[in-house]
């Protein structure tokens, strides 16, 4: 029987690196099952958020779950946007900014920064049963670009370059992203550590 899990997200472009990144599992979403899914990321770290995700969604539906909680920490800003990254530049409960126009706001920012390293994080748990999980975190170095370029990925990709590909993310092809990104690299130490919890 194919194994099924339920990601724990409404971000499509998640979803779709997830399909790419667990080949052979069956990804559902809860608009799938039916289940209208919210959780407030209140956490002070990813790993409590993703777990809680996670977790929360378990407790509605109890069928295994992944769910990821991610950012981009730019070391300059002292981390920024970081944990807070799909909210940056957003009032507490007002709406969030798009994808382009959190990349110029964080630009802006960082304008005149000499250093401009910065690391994309993420975090993924898998609830199997509870109180049964995997867990891994993983991250992507780059330094922060001038201006944006390329169309691929989604979020903070365009203005993130990897000075060994001489590319930002979003100018990858989707098969490198996964073998580069903090998501790939955390998912494949998720997926190894299931394998090896249902031998
Ligand atoms: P969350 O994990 O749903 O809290 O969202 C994290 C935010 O970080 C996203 O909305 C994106 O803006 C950014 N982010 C996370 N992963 C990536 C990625 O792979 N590429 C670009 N931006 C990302």
């Amino acid at each position: 029987m194919r194994r099924e899990l339920v990601v724990a997200t409404n971000n499509a472009h998640k979803v779709r690196e997830f399909t790419r990144l667990f080949p052979g599992v069956r990804l559902l979403t809860p608009s799938d099952l039916g289940v209208a899914f919210d959780f407030e990321e209140n956490g002070s770290t990813y790993l409590d958020n993703a777990l809680g995700k996670a977790r929360h969604l378990f407790s509605m539906i109890g069928r295994p779950v992944l769910a990821d909680d991610s950012g981009l920490e730019v070391q300059g800003l002292g981390g920024e946007p970081g944990i807070r990254s799909s909210r940056y530049g957003s009032q507490p409960g007002g709406p969030k900014l798009n994808d382009a126009d959190r990349c110029r706001l964080l630009l802006a920012k960082a304008e005149a920064l000499p250093d401009r390293s910065c690391f994309f994080v993420c975090c993924i748990a898998l609830v199997i049963e509870e109180p049964r999980f995997f867990t891994a975190q993983e991250i992507c170095r780059g330094t922060l670009a001038h201006e944006p370029r390329g169309s691929g990925g989604f979020g903070y990709d365009p203005i993130v370059f990897l000075p060994e590909r001489g590319r930002t993310v979003a100018e990858l092809s989707d098969r490198e992203k996964d073998r580069l990104s903090h998501r790939g690299r955390a998912a494949r130490r998720v997926r190894a550590l299931w394998r090896r919890g249902l031998a």
